[in-house]
């Protein structure tokens, strides 16, 4: 039987639930942490599979062909010293992206209903009507439509919302405005009453949200930040937000996590902070996809669709 290993930073606790799950859904592998691998066993080692790992672990397995990540994120493997003769396979779940297409819905309705402010209100106990849109008049665009950026709109096209979205290569859907290459962003921003990004983070996209192009949304613009904090100058989007250009912001990421304590976003009255929850990895699906992709290469020698280190995604 073939070693394993199972590489992350996450706590005993979760790495001993990881391990179980892991071994029960590949009875034919043996599948262990790092520090359970001989020198011997680790020449032997052709698959890991990681979890938030110290990229750095990675160095005992000298024969490493691919790393499959239970992460749909991966820019801190590609960021690394990994060989780039590795391939990288990220986690593609649709019990993922179900669960970030509810958690975008949930707080795109957030935005559009005020919950904010009413919550605020409640806290002085103002009692204070505020105006509403209706969907129908209402233009939430999407940045980023991979998988779950395409689930988010699949799901938001169940309201009456004028969508759009945004992407580095053309594309078509139905019904729904479509931008591409960063020549076209600008159209899109100042088209946007809540913009949601699903951008994944690379060269390209860091802090590619930066106070010029944040100040091409409409005034009163809200936006949730559901992919990575460092797609959004934290700095300029906190301006914005403190001269009225911007309404609101959600944000479940952040450049620092978990975000410091002395933070001010924390207290921003115009800012809705949570840690990072919007589509967190389901332990039974994710194992269960891995699993399959494992036994797939062990059988037939494919691997699954892997990361494209060029465009860092
Ligand atoms: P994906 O399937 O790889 O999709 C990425 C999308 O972004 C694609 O549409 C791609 O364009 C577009 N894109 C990438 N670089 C671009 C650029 N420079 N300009 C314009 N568009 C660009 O990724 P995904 O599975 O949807 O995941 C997106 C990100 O969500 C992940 O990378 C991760 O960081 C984050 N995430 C967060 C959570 C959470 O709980 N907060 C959970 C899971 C994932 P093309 O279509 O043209 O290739």
């Amino acid at each position: 039987m073939k070693r394993i290993a199972f590489i992350s930073e996450l706590d005993a606790t979760a790495k001993a639930n990881w391990l179980a799950i892991l071994q029960k859904q590949l009875p034919n592998e043996i599948v262990c942490l790092p520090e359970q691998i001989n020198d011997a066993q680790a020449k032997t080692v052709d698959v890991a599979i990681v979890a938030n790992p110290d990229p750095k672990q990675l160095d005992q397995f000298p024969n490493l062909v691919w790393i499959h990540s239970v992460w749909a994120g991966v820019e801190k493997l590609l960021d690394s010293t990994l060989s780039t003769s590795i391939k990288l396979v990220r986690l593609i779940d649709p019990k993922m992206s179900q669960t970030m297409a509810e958690s975008v819905l949930a707080w795109t309705l957030y935005l559009q209903r005020n919950m904010a402010e009413y919550g605020q209100q409640q806290q002085n106990r103002q009692w204070q009507q505020l105006p509403s849109i209706a969907s129908g008049d209402l233009r939430v665009s999407v940045l980023g439509v991979g998988e779950l950026g395409l689930a988010a709109l699949q799901i938001l096209g169940h309201l009456d919302y004028q969508l759009a979205c945004w992407s580095r290569t053309p594309k078509q859907l139905a019904g729904i405005e479509h931008y591409s290459g960063h020549t076209e962003l600008k159209g899109l921003l100042a088209k946007t009453d809540i913009l949601i990004n699903l951008l994944p983070l690379t060269a390209k996209t860091h802090h590619l949200l930066d106070e010029a192009l944040l100040s091409e949304l409409p005034q009163g613009a809200k936006i949730i930040n559901f992919s990575r904090g460092a797609v959004i100058d934290s700095n300029a989007l906190i301006k914005l937000l403190n001269n009225d250009h911007l309404a609101h912001a959600v944000l479940d990421v952040f450049e620092q996590e978990p975000l410091l304590e002395n933070d001010p976003l924390w207290q921003h009255p115009k800012v809705t902070v949570l840690p990072h929850i919007s589509a967190p990895t389901d332990l039974n699906s994710a194992a269960s996809i891995v699993a399959e992709n494992i036994t797939r290469y062990r059988q037939s020698n494919i691997l699954p669709d892997c990361v494209d280190r060029k465009v860092g995604y």
